[in-house]
């Protein structure tokens, strides 16, 4: 047998040879052709072309319809075509809720293949519903709120999403979207080179004249939480406002009203007014420096201005029946502004999604009938700043953890079955990240514990949160303190490269609480909907649980009082204690890893070619980082070595019993031997309980069983 040239090969486990260098250049070749797909056997590598390829129009979605695998090159589409063959229950002894996990670093092209697969899904199920057009349209929705511009990436998406679309007799029924970690401080602040969430840009864009004058909104965009240049504002105009135009359609599709939609821009345009309000120390007090600022922002979010002022600039406690007032300093009356803020982005974002869920969630609600559904999470990839925070930590072990779930799917569980069933089988080792998954999350000694642990100190700081971790985790292999005692700076080693982390302001983001007497006083805005999304509560994942989401609770209530709250409800707020952003996001991670336990899970990698988001230059180095942390040697050597198809010896002769012209054959272990022999094929093993076949197998027994129909 000729051996294949090099780029020719779909699927990396049929090399003869492999390691490290045979591996990169396999890719580089491919790539260097536009082959940016490549398979592992069942896992998709995906590597960023970072151009237009004419690889996703109507032809290619009509050419992966209902395809057999390995009959035609590696796709993302495939990847759609087998994961809903697999959601109709021909996958065999497969669970029928699927999966698809996409993992890769920043900007490696995770949220595009996202995208393309929901577009290919909707392609196979096609009923040409308003329900598929209204899925298709929330995409745009959700990156103009939660995508920015970022070094890494024009188009990056500052929050994780879980998307789960439903079918019943493979249309689709319905679909939910579930939010992770929205980086909220980007409102208020982006590095250097950055950009605020997208939406800043389109509104400012987009609106009429005569919104502008209402909302307050600077005619030529100059607000402080908007640092980009204005020439690169106006440079990209008529894009931003093709932007907007479609954010406002996918708007309507998906079914937000006009009124919701007006009190939005209102809210977001209140938001960049809060901003430009600026303090001042004056004696014993604090003064604002910018009385339109003030007066915008009350009167876009429905507030009073008085009461927008004495809220930022002292607080309010009830001492023994007794109300003590106390002035905030000037950095405290501004970090309270920018917690408004932020608190308002984050939860007109929740309330987007809970908005989108409620609007597209199934319509039968009698669970008569049996949904299957298909998932998909494109969440945050790896980071690694000069300056990591407790956002960029969080990051990570949602990354750990879907290392963990890879490797025990691929490699644990896998050789497990192997061991039990008897066959003869060399084990295969890999990186096991298990400990830090146990530094981070164990208890009462794990990070997120102690971090939990120190927020509860009103005095507790970065520098006392370091000293906590240095004294309890010292002896931990994957922790190291920083050389300089009196660093706020510790270091971890991820499976994907080591990060050293300062925990400055950790305790804040964690408490992630408001200053005092903002809660109250939202809840009682005249923008009906700024005082719907502030009575909602949090629910244990942190996400936005409303009441009274009929439209009627919708209209403003005007008029109503504006005392402030009494004493009881002020002291019982300050009381409350609320699970905290880590606890919340724990959780999270838990209820996913649960559904993702008891459903097939199908794996894309996602690879970044080069750092500087350029065309047709592939980074040989930065490439060979990405495939060894993500351990795609050891798993392409189980994949070439294991047996990625196992179907029960039933399974297995129902299937392909007419291969032995016996249509009573028994699903017994002489049956499936009999049938094996008899195709000639090669490699395979019969088992206890079961049959392991590799997957070029199956494509080769389809061909034998449509040669005997
Ligand atoms: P991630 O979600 O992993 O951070 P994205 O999916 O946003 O990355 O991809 C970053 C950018 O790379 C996109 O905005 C797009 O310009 C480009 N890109 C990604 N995948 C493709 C693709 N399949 N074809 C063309 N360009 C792509
Ligand atoms: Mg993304």
């Amino acid at each position: 047998m000729e051996e294949p040239k090099i780029g020719e090969v779909d699927d990396l486990t049929v090399l003869a040879k492999l390691d490290e260098k045979i591996l990169l250049n396999e890719l580089r070749v491919r790539y260097e052709n536009d082959r940016i797909y490549t398979y592992v056997g069942d896992i998709l590598v995906a590597i960023n072309p970072f151009k237009k390829l004419n690889l996703y129009d109507k032809q290619y979605c009509t050419k992966y319809k209902l395809s057999k695998k390995g009959s035609l090159p590696p796709h993302i589409f495939a990847v759609a075509d087998a994961t809903y063959q697999n959601m109709l229950g021909y996958g065999g002894s497969l669970p029928r809720n699927q999966c698809i996990l996409i993992s890769g670093e920043s900007g490696a092209g995770k949220t595009e293949s996202t995208k393309l697969l929901i577009k290919q899904l909707i392609e196979l199920c096609k009923g040409n519903t308003q329900l598929e057009q209204q899925i298709l349209q929330v995409n745009p929705l959700l990156e103009a709120f939660g995508n920015a511009q970022t070094l890494m990436n024009d188009n990056s998406s500052r929050f994780g999403k879980y998307i789960q679309l439903k079918f019943k007799n493979g249309t689709v029924t319905g679909a939910k979207i579930s939010e992770y970690l929205l980086e909220k401080s980007r409102v208020v602040q982006q590095n250097k080179g950055e950009e605020n969430f997208h939406i800043f840009y389109y509104m400012f864009a987009g609106l009429s004249p005569e919104q502008k004058t209402n909302f307050g909104l600077d005619s030529n965009n100059v607000h402080r939480y908007v640092t980009t240049a204005q020439s690169s504002v106006k440079a990209k105009l008529a894009s931003y406002q093709q932007d907007y135009e479609e954010l406002v359609n996918a708007m309507d599709m998906v079914g937000f009203l006009e009124e919701e939609q007006e009190n939005m821009f209102r809210i977001l345009c209140g938001v960049l007014n809060t901003g430009d309000i600026t303090f001042q120390q004056q004696d014993e007090d604090i003064i604002n420096t910018n009385n339109k600022a003030l007066s915008l922002t009350a009167e876009c979010l429905g507030l009073d201005a008085s009461e927008v002022l004495d809220t930022l600039t002292c607080s309010v406690a009830v001492t023994r029946g007794e109300v003590v007032k106390r002035n905030y300093t000037k950095s405290q009356a501004e970090d309270a502004r920018d917690a408004l803020a932020k608190a308002i982005y984050g939860r007109l974002f929740s309330w987007i999604i809970n908005k989108v869920n409620s609007l597209l969630a199934p319509k039968d609600l009698s669970g008569q009938t049996e949904t299957n559904e298909i998932g998909i999470l494109d969440i945050f990839g790896f980071e690694h700043f000069e300056k990591n925070s407790f956002e960029q930590a969080c990051i990570n072990l949602a990354n750990e953890q879907l290392q963990f779930f890879f490797n025990k799917h691929i490699f644990m569980l896998e050789q497990e079955e192997y061991k039990k069933e008897g066959v003869d089988w060399k084990e295969i080792t890999f990186v096991d990240n298990q400990p830090l998954l146990d530094l981070f999350l164990g208890r009462p000694i794990g990070l997120l514990a102690l971090l939990d642990e120190e927020s509860q100190f009103p005095q507790g700081s970065g520098h006392s949160l370091v000293q906590k971790f240095n004294k309890n985790l010292a002896g931990n292999r994957y922790f190291l303190t920083a050389k300089n005692s009196h660093s706020n700076n510790f270091t971890i080693s991820h499976y994907a490269g080591k990060v050293v982390y300062d925990s400055s302001g950790w305790l804040e983001k964690n408490r992630d609480t408001m200053p005092p007497g903002l809660m109250e006083m939202l809840q009682r805005s005249e923008n009906s909907l700024l005082s719907v999304i502030f009575k909602g509560k949090l629910t244990r994942t942190g996400t936005l649980a409303l009441q009274g989401r009929s439209r009627k609770s919708m209209k403003s209530r005007r008029s109503t009082g504006r005392t402030r709250p009494d004493a009881a409800r002020l002291n019982k707020a300050t009381k409350e204690r609320k699970l905290t952003v880590g606890a919340q996001f724990k959780n999270s991670l838990q209820v996913l890893m649960e559904r993702m336990t008891t459903s097939n899970p199908v794996f894309v990698r996602c690879i970044k070619p080069n750092n500087q988001k350029a065309p047709s230059c592939f980074d040989g180095p930065y490439v060979t980082a990405q495939l060894l942390y993500t351990g795609m040697l050891e798993t392409i050597n189980i994949r070439r070595e294991g047996f990625a198809v196992r179907p029960t010896f039933q399974e297995f002769v129902d299937k392909y019993k007419i291969l032995l012209v016996d249509s009573k054959a028994a699903g017994d272990r002489a049956n499936c031997e009999r049938i094996l022999k008899k195709t000639g094929l090669q490699g395979w093993h019969v088992g206890k309980t079961k049959v392991f076949l590799k997957y070029h197998h199956l494509d080769a027994l389809a061909d034998q069983l449509q040669s005997v129909a």
